[in-house]
């Protein structure tokens, strides 16, 4: 029997048409993956929403919730056995990772993208959105969170990042590699991912910027941020979790005023520890009360810092949920 696969497009290259006079890539009236889905009903029986056609720098957390909103509103009404959204490959991985955050559902949920736009010569995102229909019929895919389908590979949504401008074979999941492939014959996993803790968010309220640690920082954005009311903040610190004496002035300054600081690292391989006793180091930045994050990115470590404050958790639980 066929399955029902509700289809959420969004926007992004994959729904873009390049100019042929300017070569510039941009959204047109009539979605062109909206066509396409059309013509697809013969593998899966789809349900197709199209809530907004935006290029995924417009994404915000408000139009994650929305996405999620409406996969839980489509369940309740009718029944789903699948869900594939198309989205700009930009902040693919964050709304990929929100909704795993956010999403207590077992059946499969795979996001997809393309790098080229619909009417330009190799153009990936049919083939992409195949195969993330394929995945998203396949009962193998169930209760493994959500996934990321591009380029015939499987990845999961805590993992996955987008690691190049412009190639098809951006999307990598450096570290742990992909959990399946996309085949001509087949769907195969090879991987079962550790589910992810959910949290509960009804609403997006929580400031929590993101900064990024470089040799010589001073504490001069620190200091800034510690008269802007945030609500926390994410450091994307060096090495396995060290930051320069010159950031210790603004980081007390935070620290004071109670503000979740989650450190991760600005490698894209590895997890950050608390390792080093010099100034800075991450003995003494633990000691401070800084929160260590066990190998998200930056990105991801902002969203879930996000979810966890919007969900009413505390400064002392942070260590706890980061851990995980
Ligand atoms: N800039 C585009 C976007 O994220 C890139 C893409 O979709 O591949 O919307």
């Amino acid at each position: 029997m066929k399955k029902n696969i509700l289809v959420i497009h969004t926007g992004g290259t994959i729904s873009m048409f390049e100019d042929q006079a300017t070569g510039a890539v941009k959204p047109s009236e009539q979605n062109p993956m909206t066509m396409a889905s059309t013509q697809l009903q013969e593998d899966a029986c789809l349900i197709i929403e199209e809530p907004f056609n935006l290029p995924s720098p417009h994404i915000t957390p408000n139009e994650m919730l929305r996405i999620k909103n409406i996969i839980e509103e489509k369940i309740e009404q009718t029944q789903i056995d699948g869900v594939v959204i198309t989205h700009g490959t930009d902040t693919l991985e964050e709304t990929a990772y929100f909704l795993d955050l956010l999403l207590n559902i077992t059946i499969p949920v795979v996001l997809t993208g393309a790098m080229r736009s619909s009417n330009e010569i190799g153009f990936d995102g049919l083939h992409n959105f195949i195969s993330s229909i394929r995945v998203a019929c396949t009962d193998e895919a169930a209760n493994k969170g959500v996934l990321v389908v591009l380029n015939d590979e499987i990845h999961t949504a805590q993992n996955v990042t987008k690691t190049h401008t412009s190639n098809v074979s951006t999307f990598q999941s450096p570290q742990f590699g992909p959990i399946g492939i996309v085949t001509k014959q087949g769907v195969i996993f090879h991987h079962q991912p550790i589910a992810t803790k959910k949290f509960n968010v009804t609403s997006i309220t929580k400031n929590v910027p993101l900064l990024k640690a470089h040799a010589g920082m001073d504490s001069l954005l620190l200091q800034a941020l510690s008269q802007l009311n945030i609500d926390g903040l994410v450091i994307e610190a060096l090495g396995q979790g060290n930051l320069p004496p010159s950031t210790l002035a603004g980081i007390k300054a935070l620290i004071e005023q109670n503000i979740p600081i989650v450190i991760v690292s600005r490698c894209f391989n590895g997890i950050t520890q608390d390792v080093y006793g010099y100034e800075g180091g991450g003995k003494h930045l633990k000691e401070l009360g800084i929160v260590f994050s066990n190998g998200l990115n930056g990105q991801k470590a902002r969203l879930k810092l996000l979810a966890a404050l919007e969900e009413g958790r505390k400064k002392e639980e942070m260590n706890t949920l980061f851990h995980a």
